[in-house]
């Protein structure tokens, strides 16, 4: 049985962000605390002792204690259920939360090269020891299975894939670490369990949906997908920002090219938003636009909703 946690839903910034008095984040901070969301990351078990992150959010610390499920063991005077982390591309969001995790817990980093390459030329990263944290490659296309801290197989099945998507943001103009062509800055994920064969996909960032990727989901008993922005232009037009949903490599849940449209009619058990970004109306329990989104059986999961397949 795979046990999921969802540490949190919120795109960057989180929801009420530092600096924002958009109307989601005024309300977060006001009269409806319930809004109030952690930068995007889930938690994943086969056995329900030892627990893989997907992605490391800059909020890790704060979900670290609001999760039972990752506490340390009781009678243990160090101890973490926290085998490793899998990082799907080098965003702040996906891999500030290492630097929170460096008290010298023995745990893997998974990553492709491309985002290997981004930790490995920031010093900073130094501060995980490379005796107790060990970096594993991964490939896109190849399967992988994450280890124990025994070295034992996790039972998890992970399948990496290319999807449409943008290198860090931090990155933009900027010559890539790990070179600035090819495939490995926005990765999907197949997490499967090996005992029943039961999977799950990870798509926290997202451009576009392509026929390939609609045959590759259909079917799948749960998705996390890409939720940051209900339309493409909504940072502009509400004068947040000049940056559109597809400048940032994400795409829209409305309109005709939008996750809600393009995923419907695959015989997807449970649509999972995930990364939801605080200008995203679909947030307001109260607004058409989560209406829609609900009545296209798409949920935006609360932080700490646990799934088990
Ligand atoms: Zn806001």
């Amino acid at each position: 049985m795979l046990r999921v946690v969802v540490l949190g839903a919120a795109a960057g910034g989180g929801v009420p962000q530092w600096n924002c008095g958009c109307q989601v984040c005024r309300r977060a901070r006001t009269e409806q605390p319930e809004l109030q969301s952690t930068q995007a990351s889930i938690a994943v078990s086969a056995d329900g002792d030892h627990w893989f992150l997907i992605n490391a959010s800059p909020d890790l610390r704060q979900q670290l204690i609001a999760t039972p499920q990752l506490h340390p063991k009781a009678g243990k005077l160090r101890h973490s259920p926290i085998s490793g982390v899998i990082l799907t591309n080098g965003e702040i969001d996906a891999v500030a939360g290492l630097l929170s995790m460096r008290e010298g817990w023995p745990f893997t980093v998974y990553a492709h090269a491309k985002v290997l390459s981004i930790l490995t030329t920031n010093s900073i990263f130094n501060v995980l020891n490379e005796r107790d944290v060990k970096r594993q490659p991964i490939e896109v296309d190849a399967t992988f299975e994450p280890a124990l801290p025994d070295g034992s197989p996790a039972g998890i099945e992970i399948l990496p894939f290319a999807v449409p998507g943008k290198g860090a943001w931090y990155l933009e103009g900027k010559v890539h670490p790990g070179g600035n062509d090819g495939a490995g800055d926005t990765l999907g994920l197949r997490i499967g369990d090996k005992a029943t064969g039961k999977y799950f996909y990870f798509l926290a960032a997202c451009a576009r949906v392509t026929d390939d990727l609609k045959s590759r989901l259909a079917g799948a008993s749960l998705i996390f997908f890409d939720g940051t922005v209900w339309r493409d232009d909504e940072l502009i037009v509400a004068g947040l920002g000049d940056k559109t949903g597809q400048g940032m490599g994400h795409i829209a849940m409305s309109g005709d090219r939008g996750a809600i449209e393009s995923l419907a009619g695959l015989d997807i058990d449970r649509k999972m938003f995930l990364h939801i970004n605080n200008s995203n109306p679909a947030l307001l329990r109260d607004s058409a636009e989560r209406k829609v989104a609900e009545h296209a059986g798409w949920q935006i999961p609360a932080d700490g909703t646990e799934i088990t397949l």
